[in-house]
């Protein structure tokens, strides 16, 4: 691909309403576009890595023995009624009318339509077991659209449909896809974690997820380093012995001491020695009202490096307490929260919240915030659990770190996932609910025994940016780069040596095979190195008449801060 026949869209500001970095640097390197909330156009840059996400996905999918079609969008609500989801499933499912007054869904998964399939298909045991896939836009009208495709309304969904006679074809079934989801996600070049979930009302243990370690992420990840324990939260506290823990009795009390705004000046006000000062702790959790929605609160509780403008200091541009200052020991941290660095349970609030925190730390008082508005700052600032909200109250985890491992291990550690797949034994919740049958061995007719397993192929490329990224951009794992390679030639117009060394480098690269890119835009060295560090294209040489002039390309990966020289002549078996 030449850049001038490409489409590259940069952007120097990412817009404020996005909070997390994939979000920012997925707008800001042009990949997509937002129409409407969590509704994405996948601009071309984009698209080639959900292009790439989606081969890998297929390629595995199809080595496993699963079976690739594609099922409506827009499907009758008779088959969603079948199972009474179209009246359980609450405001998430998108429920629309045609002309003659008819209800349908648009798809936020396909459970039913590929059961209607399999109840006309699929009639004796001699065609199973069957595993169906699709690669399809999704929807579904979530309460907190957010962080751009991370959470989508409209999204892009691999979904397969396992069916099996028993019970323990259907779980070999189940054991096939977690091991082909394995397969996948080491291919991504991703860390991730597969977790034990709650399987609900199904029981057995038949439900994993598969998580990318990211600090950002929504979902916690309880494990231990001396064994293959992992589950999610929610699993782990299952599991957990019940009962909560005796919390911490002071309340959140806050009071406002009108001062100075940057960290700086609450260093002062607080005697705090600068040079210390560390980024070690971070307490974020969102604040929800009632009804459910966000009011717009963001508490932040940061330990930070030197004199950043408290107010400035902040994720979007949501109002309300922002900023905590302050240094804490582990043991304080202990006593304050009843719990260790690594993980915090909630301390009254709706989510729980994360606390990052270095041992190396300095004894202070009480916690002093910074508030959204100027000069606005909060002393003898103290957390609790017990704010009186009654809600609140079911938040409370029950696992902490440090807990012993249910296997008996050693401790357990908390760490934060974004869910990017979900491999889920059914049994014949759906068959039964929708009377789906194949005559077995005996002539009698049998329910399926059935598994679902999804793959969010948009959430991922977001996933791997939170894992993977830095000050200046996107650092894509080679698998599912835009493009692999880049050229930027320099001076091009005016050296015809630049230019035929670029062209027949781009030329045996491709037919190498190499996904490469040529910048033939003419822009100068410094924007189009920007643009390439803000796209993140992994591997990216130089073309230069000085160089040249010794035989020489400079090649430069992008985790790397410095180029390296390297012989043109040996530049091809080298990059291969
Ligand atoms: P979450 O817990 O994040 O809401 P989920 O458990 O509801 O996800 P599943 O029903 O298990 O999602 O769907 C399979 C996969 O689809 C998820 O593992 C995730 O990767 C992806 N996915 C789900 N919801 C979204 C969304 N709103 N935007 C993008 N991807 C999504
Ligand atoms: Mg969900
Ligand atoms: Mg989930
Ligand atoms: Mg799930």
């Amino acid at each position: 691909m030449k850049a001038s026949q490409f489409f590259i869209s940069t952007l120097k500001e990412a817009p404020t309403d996005a909070e997390v970095a994939s979000h920012r640097l997925m707008l800001r390197a042009g990949l997509i576009k937002k129409l409407g909330a969590g509704i994405y156009t996948y601009l071309p840059m984009g698209l080639r890595v959900i292009r790439k996400v989606e081969r890998i996905v297929r390629e595995e999918m199809d080595a496993a023995g699963a079976i690739e079609l594609t099922m409506p969008v827009v499907q009758p609500a008779e088959l969603w009624q079948e199972t009474g989801r179209f009246e359980k499933m609450g405001p998430e499912l998108l429920r629309i009318k045609d002309r003659h007054e008819r209800d349908f869904v648009v798809q936020p998964t396909s459970e039913e339509v590929v059961t209607d399939l399999a109840r006309q298909e699929l009639r004796s045991y001699k065609q199973l077991p069957k595993n169906f896939y699709q690669i399809q836009t999704k929807f579904r009208d979530e309460r907190r659209p957010r962080f751009g495709l991370m959470r989508g309304r409209e999204f892009t969904m691999k979904d397969a449909y396992s069916f099996d006679r028993d019970r323990d074809a259907a779980q070999a079934s189940y054991q096939a896809m977690a091991a082909a989801y394995r397969r996948i996600f080491e291919r991504f070049g991703l860390r991730y974690r597969a977790v034990a979930a709650d399987s609900g009302a199904i029981g057995g243990d038949l439900s994993e997820e598969f998580q990318v370690i990211a600090a950002t992420g929504e979902d916690a990840i309880v494990y231990c380093p001396h064994s293959d324990y992992a589950a999610n939260l929610e699993k782990a506290e299952a599991l957990a012995p019940a009962g909560p823990r005796p919390a911490p009795s002071q309340p959140l009390t806050l009071t406002p001491t009108p001062g100075r705004s940057t960290c700086a000046d609450v260093a002062e006000l607080l005697g705090l020695p600068l040079a210390r000062t560390v980024k070690s702790l971070v307490l974020a959790t969102d604040e929800i009202n009632e009804r459910d929605e966000l009011v717009g609160s963001r508490i932040w509780l940061l330990l930070l490096r030197g004199d950043h403008d408290m107010n400035e200091v902040k994720v979007g541009k949501l109002p309300g307490l922002n900023l905590g200052y302050r240094f804490a020991t582990e043991a304080e941290i202990m006593a304050h929260f009843g719990t260790r660095p690594g993980y915090l349970g909630p301390i009254g609030l709706k989510r729980p919240v994360q606390v990052l925190a270095d041992r190396e730390v300095a004894l202070m008082a009480d916690w002093v915030c910074g508030a959204n508005q100027a000069d606005h700052h909060l002393t003898g600032v103290n957390w609790g659990r017990d704010l009186p909200e009654p809600d609140l109250v079911a938040d409370i985890r029950n696992v902490l770190p440090g807990d012993p491992s249910p296997d008996g291990a050693g401790e357990l550690l908390i760490e934060r996932g974004i869910e990017v797949g979900h491999v889920f034994y059914l049994g014949t919740k759906y068959s039964r609910a929708m009377n789906a049958t194949f005559l077995d061995e005996d002539g009698k007719p049998k329910p399926f025994e059935m598994g679902c397993y999804g793959i969010g192929i948009t959430r991922l490329p977001a996933a791997a940016i939170e894992q993977n990224h830095d000050e200046r951009g996107i650092i894509w794992p080679d698998a599912i780069a835009p493009f692999t390679a880049v050229i930027c030639p320099i001076g091009m117009e005016r050296s015809p040596a630049v230019r035929e060394a670029a062209e027949r480098l781009y030329a045996e690269l491709k037919a190498l095979g190499v996904d490469v890119l040529l910048d033939d835009r003419g822009e100068r060295p410094g924007a189009m190195f920007a643009d390439w560090e803000l796209i993140g294209v992994p591997h990216r040489i130089t073309v230069g008449d000085k160089g040249l002039k010794d035989g020489q390309i400079e090649y430069q990966h992008r985790r790397e801060a410095q180029a390296s020289k390297l012989e043109l002549a040996q530049a091809l078996p080298w990059l291969r």
